[in-house]
């Protein structure tokens, strides 16, 4: 039987060379991704009030449970591409919020790039032009587990001819393990944001007064590795930063980035993009005009980065029915203390919830399409063990079935 080469959809890097011999995965070494194709069904019915129902059946009660709420919310939506395009259809539809469940972090960076503007860069330039990058606050392997090896340890680059020198500054406990990383800069997690500053505004060519908390030698060594480099690179993970410290400490990256790149190259990777995270932010863009914090209450999708946060509508109790969708993740519903229907994976554990749909896994149980944390491609998925679980887009188009029409 001959392997097919099958896309990963267990973390953002969607990694696009694992090996399918027929229900067999050949991971490359990742542990992320054995654990998730390890995933097996536990649940496969629809529930309501813990009863077993048909789809049909399930759908409809969730349509009127959904549809007789003043101010549902639509979160989770760990689900694939096509999923995510049912959810906002549905949220449309019931005039409903929808906002992925902790996407402080994401719309942290969406926020600044909307204001200010970004550097990016795909994984595709980094594995082939890179020559120096930068680690701040955490360890990419904790979250991408090949990122080293298929952004920094890459064989085959086409524009450098050696490694990148690979620095990282941080809190000790966070420092990554990998080989490719020769320099580590340890500070404390609070004075992460002091350093970023310090590597600004040494490379503007300030002088700053010594300090007991930034080791400033080494981060006057890093500014100048950065000024030399021709194509330098900064990867960051927002929530390393303390959550007051997260605007300001985009704002100097985007402006440490920016005085790097009139002299020569620059670009910024922010690390994510779990459970398709990039997938719902770009969706909502293309079909809404914005990356998330929607809300339909008024009848026309309307953005609030405070008002339509999901975990702020759950603790104010402002919402009086919920729909939880995970299905790339086994991720309960949180406790929100109202009527919930949840759209969950068939290995989650039971749910507490009024109404339970059991969906597959994109990339396992269905086949579908995740876009990458670079944001530049949307990668197709492969069923790679086929079953007859619904999709998410399918529990979504049964839901909005149910739905009086649009007026
Ligand atoms: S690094 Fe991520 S995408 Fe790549 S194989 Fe591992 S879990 Fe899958």
């Amino acid at each position: 039987m001959a392997t097919h080469t099958i896309a990963c959809p267990f973390c953002g890097l969607v990694c696009d060379d694992l090996g399918l011999d027929q229900d067999r995965v050949d991971v490359r070494g990742c542990a992320k991704a054995a654990a998730g194709f390890a995933r097996r069904p536990a649940i496969v019915e629809h529930r309501i009030a813990g009863r077993a129902v048909p789809l049909d059946e399930a759908a409809a009660a969730a349509a009127k449970l959904l549809g007789g709420a003043r101010l549902p919310l639509v979160s989770g939506l760990a689900a694939d591409l096509a999923g995510i395009r049912g959810l906002i259809a549905l949220a449309d539809r019931l005039g409903a919020v929808i906002d992925r469940w902790q996407s402080s972090a994401q719309q942290a960076n969406l926020a600044l790039q909307q204001h200010a503007g970004a550097l990016t860069a795909t994984f595709g330039e980094i594995a082939n032009r890179a020559d120096v990058v930068l680690l701040l606050g955490a360890d990419p392997a904790a979250r991408q587990p090949r990122f080293f090896e298929r952004l920094l340890r890459n064989g085959g680059a086409l524009y450098r001819t050696a490694p990148p020198h690979v620095a990282f500054i941080g809190p000790a406990a966070a420092a990554p393990a990998d080989p490719a990383v020769s320099e580590r800069v340890f500070v404390a997690e609070d004075a992460l944001l002091d350093a970023v500053g310090a590597l600004a505004a040494i490379g503007e060519g300030q002088k700053l007064a010594a300090t007991t908390t930034l080791p400033l030698p080494a981060l006057s060594a890093l500014a100048e590795r950065l000024a030399a480099a021709r194509y330098g690179t900064i990867v960051w993970d927002i929530a390393a930063f303390p959550a007051a410290a997260r605007g300001a400490a985009l704002a100097i990256l985007l402006r440490l980035m920016r005085q790097l790149t009139r002299r020569t190259r620059c670009v910024g990777l922010p690390l994510g993009g779990e459970d398709n995270a990039q997938g719902a932010a770009t969706a909502m863009l293309w079909q809404a005009g914005w990356p998330g914090r929607l809300s339909f209450a008024a009848g026309v999708p309307q953005h609030d980065p405070w008002g339509n946060d999901a975990e702020r509508l759950v603790a104010a109790g402002e919402i009086d029915a919920l729909l939880w969708v995970a299905a790339l993740t086994a991720a309960a519903a949180p406790k929100s203390g109202v009527p919930t229907v949840a759209i969950l994976a068939a290995d989650a554990p039971e749910a507490a919830a009024e109404v339970e749909i059991r969906v597959g896994i994109p990339g396992i149980d269905h086949g579908g399409a995740m876009l990458r944390a670079d944001a530049v491609v949307a990668l197709p998925l492969t069923a790679a063990r086929p079953s007859g679980l619904p999709s998410v887009a399918a529990a979504a188009a049964a839901i909005l079935a149910h739905l009086p029409a649009a007026s």
